[in-house]
Order: C-alpha cells, then sequence, then structure tokens
C-alpha cells in the first residue's frame, strides 16, 4: 500500500457559504466559489464543451447522474459520489430505479470538513480502502456541486492505487447542463487515461481477442440490438463493429481508440471526441436510420475508410431495400411533437418522418454540434423546427402551437399532454428501449406510435367522465365537495404582495 500523505488545508473560506445551496437556488454564488477555489479551468472547459443557450440549463435531472450511470455500468469500477447527503440519495434512487446492481460509494461532509480540506482526506481514505486490484480496474470519485464549488482537488489523488485507477472528475450541476453531457465528461476522463496508458506501452486486449478487420467505433448509448445490425451493414465493406463508447469494460477502451472510425451516433460527446482527434481518428456524424440515413452514412463511413465504391455500393444495395420494404410495411400516420435529453432526438424523428408521419417540431437538451448538423438540415428541409437546447417551455409550447396526434416528450411533456388529452409517449422508456438502427430499426417504433395515436378517444371518454373534478380549487383529495373561495384567496394574494413589498423597502433601506 503506499504511504499516505498529509493533505494541504483549503485556504477557501467561501466553501461554507455554498453548504446548503444547490441547484434549487445559489447558482452564481457556486460558480464564484468554485472560481475561487481553483476550478476555473475546469469551469472553463465545460463552458466550451457544452455550450449552454438559448436555454441556459434544460430542466432535467441531477446531471450527475450520467457520470454515475456510466461508472455503474462498467464491470470491476467502483463508482463513489462526494457531495451532500440530499443529492446522493436523489441520485442512488435513480440509478437503482434504472436497474444498477453496484453499491454507489459515498463520503459524506460537513461545513466543517468542507473548510478544513477534512472532505479530501476522507476522500483520499475511501479512494485507498476501495482500490483492490482482485474486485477493480477503477475507481471512479465524482464531485457534485458543493464540492465542486468548495475546490475539492481531486486532481491531487493518486493516479492508480495497486494497479487500480483513479479517475476523478467535477460534475457540477452549474457547469454540466444535461446528465447526457455528464456521460461523455465520464466516457472522455476514461480514454483520455486509456490513450495515455496505450501511448506509454501493451495493452489488454479485447475480451474476444483483437478484430482483423477495421473497426467503427459507436459513440453513444443505444439499443443492444443496434451494434450488431450496424456490424452487419459494415461486413460487405470489410468493416466490423467495435465497442460502443461509454464502455461497459474498462479493456474495451483501448479497442475504442484502436479503431478505424469513430461513428458519433450520439452528437454531445465532445470529451470523447476530442481524446478519439487526439489518437488521430476520424468522426463521422449522424447514423444509419431510415433509407437516407442509412444510405449517407454508409457512404461517409465507407469514404472514412478508404474502402472502394463497389464495396459501399454492395452494402447499400444489399441493406437498402430491405429498409425500404420495412418502412413501406409500418407506415405511421399522425402529427407528432418529439422532445426530449437522450441526443438522439433528431434520428428518432427522421426515422418517424421516413415511416410517415407529420414530424413539426424536434426539441433536444443537447447542444448544437457540427455531428448532427445534417440531421438537423434534413429536418429542416422537410419542415420541422428543431430547438437546442430546448426548454421544458419551448416543448410545452410546440404541442400548443402545432396541436399533434402524439407528443413524445420527457415525464413533465407527457404529463402536460394527458391533461390535455393528447396520447403521448416517453421518450427514454418507450423509444430509446427499441432498435433504430438499419433493418431493425426500420418499422419499429410503428407499433408503439400507432397504438399511441388510435388511443384518443380513450383520453376523450376519461375527460368527458371526470370533466372538471380535480382540477382548479377542487384539486387534491376532499372528504366534502370542494367550494371555491374566490373572496379568500384575493385577500391572501394582497397580503403576500404587501408583505413582499415590505421586505424589498427593508431590504433597500438596510
Ligand atoms: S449535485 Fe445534482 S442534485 Fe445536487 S445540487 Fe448539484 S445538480 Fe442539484
Amino acid at each position: 500500500m503506499t504511504t499516505q500523505k498529509i493533505i494541504p488545508i483549503l485556504n477557501n473560506p467561501q466553501a461554507a457559504s455554498v453548504d446548503g445551496l444547490g441547484c434549487h437556488s445559489g447558482e452564481a454564488q457556486m460558480i464564484e466559489a468554485a472560481k475561487s477555489a481553483n476550478k476555473s479551468e475546469v469551469l472553463e472547459r465545460y463552458a466550451k464543451d457544452y455550450p449552454k443557450g438559448p436555454h441556459d440549463q434544460p430542466q432535467s435531472m441531477c446531471p450527475a447522474f450520467g457520470s454515475l450511470r456510466v461508472g455503474l455500468r462498467m464491470r470491476r469500477t467502483s463508482t463513489i459520489l462526494s457531495g451532500s447527503a440530499c443529492c446522493v440519495y436523489g441520485l442512488t434512487f435513480t440509478s437503482h430505479f434504472y436497474g444498477a446492481k453496484r453499491s454507489v460509494g459515498y463520503v459524506p461532509f460537513n461545513s466543517e470538513s468542507l473548510v478544513t480540506g477534512k472532505l479530501f482526506e476522507d476522500i483520499r481514505e475511501a479512494v485507498f480502502k476501495e482500490a483492490d486490484p482482485a474486485k477493480y480496474d477503477a475507481v471512479v470519485i465524482i464531485n457534485l456541486c458543493v464540492p465542486t464549488a468548495s475546490g475539492v482537488p481531486l486532481q491531487l489523488l493518486p493516479k492508480e492505487i495497486n494497479g487500480v485507477r483513479i479517475i476523478g472528475i467535477d460534475v457540477p450541476g452549474f457547469g454540466v447542463p444535461t446528465h447526457a453531457e455528464a456521460k461523455d465528461v465520464l466516457a472522455g476522463a476514461m480514454l483520455k487515461y486509456a490513450r495515455n496508458e496505450a501511448e506509454a506501452g501493451p495493452v489488454t486486449a479485447p475480451r474476444q481477442g483483437v478484430s482483423d478487420k477495421p473497426t467503427v467505433t459507436l459513440l453513444g448509448e443505444m439499443f443492444p440490438v443496434d451494434p450488431v445490425g450496424i456490424g452487419m451493414m459494415l461486413e460487405p465493406m470489410g468493416l466490423a463493429a467495435g465497442p460502443v463508447v461509454p464502455t461497459r469494460e474498462w479493456r474495451e477502451l483501448y479497442q475504442a481508440l484502436d479503431c478505424a472510425v469513430v461513428a458519433a451516433i450520439h452528437p454531445f460527446y465532445t470529451a470523447s471526441i476530442r481524446e478519439f482527434k487526439a489518437a488521430g481518428r476520424n468522426i463521422v456524424g449522424s447514423a444509419p436510420i431510415g433509407y437516407e440515413g442509412t444510405a449517407a452514412w454508409l457512404e461517409a463511413i465507407g469514404k472514412s475508410c478508404n474502402v472502394p465504391a463497389d464495396l459501399i455500393a454492395a452494402a447499400q444495395n444489399k441493406f437498402l431495400p430491405m429498409i425500404k420494404g420495412a418502412l413501406a410495411a409500418k407506415p405511421i400516420k399522425g402529427r407528432i411533437t418529439l422532445s426530449g435529453y437522450e441526443g438522439s432526438e433528431l434520428l428518432v424523428a427522421r426515422l418517424l418522418i421516413e415511416s410517415g408521419a407529420d414530424v413539426r417540431y424536434v426539441g433536444s437538451a443537447c447542444p448544437k454540434t457540427e455531428w448532427s448538423e445534417n440531421d438537423k438540415n434534413w429536418l429542416e428541409a422537410k419542415g420541422v423546427r428543431v430547438q437546442y437546447r430546448a426548454s421544458l417551455e419551448d416543448d410545452l409550447a410546440a404541442i400548443d402551437e402545432f396541436k399533434p396526434d402524439l407528443a413524445i416528450g420527457t415525464t413533465p411533456v407527457v404529463q402536460k399532454a394527458k391533461q390535455l388529452t393528447l396520447p403521448s409517449l416517453y421518450f427514454t422508456n418507450l423509444i430509446s428501449a427499441r432498435p433504430l438502427m438499419g433493418v431493425a430499426g426500420a418499422g419499429s417504433l410503428a407499433q408503439v406510435v400507432n397504438a399511441a395515436i388510435a388511443n384518443k378517444h380513450r383520453f376523450n371518454e376519461m375527460e368527458s367522465f371526470f370533466k372538471d373534478i380535480g382540477t382548479g380549487h377542487s384539486a387534491g383529495v376532499w372528504d366534502q365537495v370542494p367550494v371555491d373561495r374566490p373572496d379568500f384567496k384575493a385577500d391572501v394574494r394582497r397580503r403576500l404582495e404587501k408583505a413582499a413589498k415590505k421586505r424589498k423597502a427593508e431590504e433597500m433601506g438596510s
């Protein structure tokens, strides 16, 4: 075991003031505190990698969930959180809700351990205890909002303990806008580590041996059938599907880096792409989705790998007719608005349109990058409004404007659509849980989408049955028939306004 060192006490009096703040309030204070605590560099990098605007912070779950999920899904990887107990409770709950089979590590803190630097010592101790090479290839430690704002210096942790890699990352909600991009923060950090290892000497071979064909690394989580289907489409070009990043095991990182080309299926993996570029790899955007998407993608991948034109044509001629047939066999009829936070929204919209749907709006919580440019242009040419960094308000306004037969979206979008008696589907649970690519993807959405649209009459029946019950003044649970009291409400409103004015006057006077 490496000898433990004494860690200097942090000289950051602002640290204590951010304890108690979070994503509900105090973002500006936390950013200032983080900057004065030597986190400017990391915040600047995030601001460049994950540009905000037009909406600053899409309403989505805690961003750190993305990094946590990537860590928890990797074999022989321990993931530890450092943050406020309420954040850790929420993140642990969510990860187990989504089926994590692993424990989440936690290093608690209080105001005193933050300002004295004891928290860092506690993290260091936890990392040393956890770094057992018999159990783990890597230990990931994630600074949440308060420890990041307080400058807890994870970069001072040893890079390796007993052969176990130590990966420390800051994933504050005030620096990483979405949980999708937080996946990239960890995937990028791991790729960087693995790239340095590969550059330094021999590394572990892939579990199934090194591929005898040039491989295409697939960037972005996808339905398990999709990489298999992509592999089949690459085969006539003499190529093979490589690993999916974020990977499921450390050694796959070397395999991912050792590719002929990277397919940025999800377009927001900016830090990961930086590592692939540093390893000398080309990047191809978009995905083999629908007829036109697959035709263009096979050509772009083939050209990037110097595949002769006749082999690219062979792959296209083999699969495109099947895709066309599958799309025609399962048409979708109806107007759809679509929004999500996974980064695959534009691809899904393309598939829906090629299936015959009338898609009017696509909102993505993710930022605009060059890797989704072709999809955006394709959609806009079909008259679709594409909104990057879409807010909940954008998504809801699109429903009001386009009055769709079906709203696909996040939980609050679906909730609102249901209130309006519109059929709706959860993007994450019902759309992302299906193959989207190539032949398997063509037509895969028709069943669920058409069934949902056909349910409109049920919403109408429910609305006429319940009428206004449970809305407005009668919302809630009552043991008597609720009575509306507008006078009482007006009186309370007046008093609150008066109190607010008084408070403001006192603040200005003080
Ligand atoms: S760690 Fe997540 S839940 Fe906690 S304050 Fe930050 S954004 Fe909010």
